[in-house]
């Protein structure tokens, strides 16, 4: 109010009525604050050196020329005449168009023009309709701090993968070099330990509870490391929602006090997020990308917990330079994700909007969250006493501790699947996967009601089975 007055005496503008001199200054005061909290943010912003974190070989990657013509010759104009293509002719080939029906009778149709383009080689970073309104996912999603200033880090790119895996190999391929430390917190998904064991990197566990990473344990951690040791770990992987196969989602506060610890020791964050959309309350917590102010996080998303998971559509989201090694590594691997799947589910997404969209989402939810309480009642009623579980935040999984067995894949192996039963073992999870446990991960995806309601019985009767 002071300022305001100070203001007002300033423009002279006694004259004016009294409210809107307020608004006025109000009005002023209020972009001068934003203004001031940019230009104080964007000193404080971090200059990456990416370099630093890039193996030999992702360094060396460079654009295949002929790979760049073809993008040019995909935007360019029916009237030119190209000889320059290797490209096949798509007339020889034998599908016309398709109509494909969605479950709430609408038709997702792909026209004779659509379909010679979803037959036809595409651009490695994605087929461009599906790109973009991947990419006004995220910016609505999580409004990454990166897309509005940090332009020295290059801003918020996404590239289409084949599923989120494709997108996770190809982010520790750019990243992994033998010897190098990397964090994760353990029990994690088998998918991601299966990646990087081949990698030869050291594997540094970090400490959570039943709220996922614990920050000071990870500070403890890093503290074997001096600020600047080029062998600090290189990223921390961790899956926020939903985590595959504990269930356990991490907290907002922790994930602030985790971003601010790769900030200090100069880490990124490898954010596997493919149940994202499974949270089974709202808000939606906010995401290490949403607090990504350095250019950081790379995050991993997945269509198929809730589109497909055949038509293998996932993407990586992160700061352009980075997406670019990614980008340049499909241009050799895959040479780009199904363009025909890219389509099918572009036409789906566009017709859908961002709000038919999010309303799919809410009833893919609805189930997964009925499911899981039958799961946790069955649980319940049967296990009470001999075994331990927590409820799942989100995802499929309910993570259980059985008391008085020590290695469950055993338990599984001469039990419960001659009782026509099956559930994962926890050893699957560990980093050291010979190690026994006591874990099970009980997935409540597909089983019915009834049939979930069974499978606690057959670990009822588990107990009796524990080694002597
Ligand atoms: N990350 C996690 C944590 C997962 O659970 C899975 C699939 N089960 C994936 C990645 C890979 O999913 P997709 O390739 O189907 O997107």
């Amino acid at each position: 109010t002071l300022l305001q007055r100070r203001f007002s005496m300033l423009l002279r503008v006694k004259k004016l009525d009294d409210y809107y001199v307020h608004v006025v200054v109000g009005v002023i005061y209020k972009i001068s604050i934003q203004c001031f909290i940019l230009v104080v943010d964007s000193l404080l912003v971090v200059q990456m050196n990416y370099s630093r974190f890039l193996t030999s070989v992702s360094a060396a990657r460079e654009t295949s020329p002929i790979r760049a013509l073809t993008a040019i010759m995909l935007k360019s104009p029916p009237s030119l005449i190209s000889l320059a293509g290797g490209v096949p002719n798509v007339n020889t080939f034998p599908f016309k168009k398709a109509s494909i029906t969605v479950n709430d009778g609408s038709v997702v149709e792909i026209g004779e023009d659509l379909m010679r383009t979803a037959l036809q080689y595409s651009s490695s970073q994605g087929y461009p309709a599906l790109l973009s309104w991947l990419t006004d996912l995220q910016k609505s999603c999580h409004n990454p701090p990166t897309l509005n200033y940090s332009p020295e880090n290059g801003k918020m790119d996404v590239c289409v993968t084949a599923g989120s895996q494709e997108g996770l190999s190809k982010v520790f391929d750019m990243l992994i070099s033998p010897g190098d430390n990397i964090l994760l917190d353990e029990p994690t998904y088998a998918g991601t330990l299966a990646a990087l064991r081949p990698l030869r990197c050291n594997i540094v566990k970090v400490p959570a509870d039943n709220h996922g990473i614990i920050p000071q344990s990870l500070k403890d951690i890093l503290s074997r490391w001096t600020p600047g040791d080029p062998k600090t770990p290189k990223f921390l992987y961790t899956i926020p929602n939903g985590g595959n196969p504990t269930g356990i989602s991490l907290s907002t506060e922790r994930k602030e006090a985790i971003y601010k610890i790769a900030r200090e020791y100069d880490f990124l964050i490898i954010e596997d997020d493919p149940y994202y959309f499974l949270q089974f309350t709202k808000p939606w917590a906010p995401t290490f990308l949403s607090m990504d102010v350095d250019g950081r996080v790379i995050r991993t998303d997945s269509m198929s917990k809730i589109l497909s998971s055949g038509l293998r559509i996932g993407f990586v989201t992160g700061p352009q330079p980075l997406i670019e090694r990614i980008v340049l590594h499909v241009q050799t691997s895959t040479l780009h994700t199904s363009t025909f799947t890219q389509v099918m589910t572009s036409q789906l997404l566009h017709q859908w909007g961002l709000e038919g969209f999010l309303q799919h989402v809410d009833r893919v939810v609805d189930f997964y969250r009925s499911q899981r309480d039958v799961m946790l009642s069955s649980a319940e009623k049967w296990l009470t006493g001999l075994a331990e579980w927590q409820c799942p935040a989100a995802g499929m999984f309910l993570w259980m501790k059985i008391n008085g067995i020590s290695d469950t894949e055993k338990m599984i192996m001469e039990k419960a699947f001659k009782k026509e039963v099956l559930f994962a073992p926890g050893n699957g999870f560990l980093i050291d996967k010979s190690k026994p446990c006591p874990y099970v991960r009980a997935s409540f995806s597909s089983s019915s009601p009834e049939q979930i309601d069974q499978l606690p019985c057959e670990l009822k009767s588990a107990p009796k089975l524990a080694p002597k």
